[in-house]
């Protein structure tokens, strides 16, 4: 059986055809300048490509392109999409609607759509890709949706509420609702696999770093806190987002500088965190060389990432009093291990140790700390596509 995993975004459209038998990705690729000009790059399993630009006004032209790329081109790997099962779709938002993956009905879009307020960078554009798969495929092709905040469903009231006027809660459901949930939910699980116990009898801390970052505290296998907030930008300092921050300063801001709540936007999600700081790139590689060089805003940006992780890190063993494992994925957690090792030895009173040659592997799934370390730490390699696909096949089954 093989499943269609799509993530879409308002311009792009990253894919990925997974066979379900082996769960290996048969091919992936990668549509951009939707609704501009039209461009696709695609690769095989086998290392075959193929990439064209070609004219994509809207989604459906995009998926035309992935299923020719995918049944006809020198890359393809199937004589039809007929051979595909269902397709699943990466959903950011899906407020305190969706608890969980499902089918999506009319009833189901509806709801996606009625969520772009909040997420408007993001579910607007779902729909857009959902309508156009439809169009392309057809109502009979199951498509399921697996959204990025359903695992954050289980965090108490006390946890995800903010200490705002009650109101706004009310009237616009203003709360956390956390992201990234499909990474976090894929790697505690696999977690709890590598420490060989029942995920309901474990405390693991998951650090998905990568250009958007994120924390979560997993407490009996469900999510008991996580950083990100009502949208992507709380938490800590990432590629180009802020992170938390006093919201006083923003408002002071806006004043000085006469800015619309837009600006603020664009400001705080683009214009910010480790780019902002540095002046040098958003992509943490380029910053590590800059400061290697002796650039005192690199290294400033470096020193203030890590401080923040190793901060959220303290504060969810706080909140589930313990943890037995702590786990490092994303492109950051997988193979920056200096910043694993500035965050274990600031835990060496809980009795973290982690072996450095361990630590010194990158993007491969490996317990780092060493055998007498009071808590276990792993590098988890994420994988969302395949979690999507699991999803997506577990509801077509049903
Ligand atoms: P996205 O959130 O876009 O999926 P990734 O998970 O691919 O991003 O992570 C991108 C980040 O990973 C970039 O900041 C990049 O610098 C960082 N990264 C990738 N490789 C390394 C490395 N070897 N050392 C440090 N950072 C790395």
């Amino acid at each position: 059986m093989k499943i269609f995993v799509v993530n879409a975004g308002s311009s792009s459209l990253k894919y990925q055809l997974i066979d379900m038998e082996n769960e290996q990705v048969l091919a992936k690729g990668l549509c951009e300048r939707i609704g501009v000009t039209g461009a696709i790059s695609h690769k095989a399993a086998d290392g075959r490509t193929y990439s064209a630009e070609t004219p994509m006004p809207t989604h459906s032209e995009a998926f035309e392109a992935v299923v020719f790329a995918l049944t006809k081109s020198d890359a393809k790997v199937i004589d039809s999409f007929d051979e595909v099962s269902a397709i699943g779709h990466r959903i950011v938002q899906g407020g305190a609607i969706f608890k969980g993956s499902c089918l999506i009905t009319e009833d189901a879009l509806n709801k996606i759509d009625e969520l772009g307020a909040l997420a408007p960078l993001h579910n607007p554009a779902h729909v857009l890709a959902i309508k156009a798969c439809i169009k392309t495929f057809g109502t009979e092709k199951p498509q399921v949706a697996v959204f990025d905040t359903s695992f954050h469903q289980t965090m108490p009231e006390h946890v995800y509420m903010f200490a705002l006027p009650y109101e706004y809660y009310e009237k616009y459901g203003v709360r956390k609702y956390g992201a990234h949930g499909t990474s976090h939910h894929f790697v505690s699980d696999r977690c709890a696999v590598l420490e060989n116990k029942d995920k309901k009898d474990l405390k693991i801390i998951t650090c998905h770093l990568g250009n958007g970052c994120s924390i979560t505290a997993v407490k009996d296998g469900l999510c008991y806190d996580t950083s990100m907030g009502f949208t992507p930008l709380d938490g800590f300092m990432m590629g180009t987002r802020t992170g938390t921050l006093d919201p006083s300063a923003l408002t002071f801001i806006a004043e000085k500088e006469n800015l619309t709540p837009a600006d603020i936007n664009r400001i705080c999600n683009k214009e910010s965190g480790v780019y902002g700081i540095s002046g040098v790139s958003n992509d943490n590689r380029d910053v590590a060389a800059a400061a290697a060089q002796g650039n005192h805003r690199a290294q400033l940006s470096i020193d203030m990432q890590r401080y923040q992780i190793l901060k959220f890190v303290g504060s969810y063993i706080a909140a589930m009093n313990g943890v037995d494992a702590i786990v490092f994925t994303g492109g950051i957690g997988e193979n920056d291990g200096e910043l694993r090792k500035y965050v274990c030895e600031n835990l060496s009173y809980l009795g973290v140790k982690i072996d450095d040659e361990k630590n010194a592997v990158r993007g491969e799934e490996i317990r780092i700390s060493t055998d007498d370390s009071k808590v276990n730490v792993y590098i988890i390699p994420t994988n969302e596509e395949l979690a999507i696909a699991r999803d997506t096949l577990a509801i077509i089954s049903k």
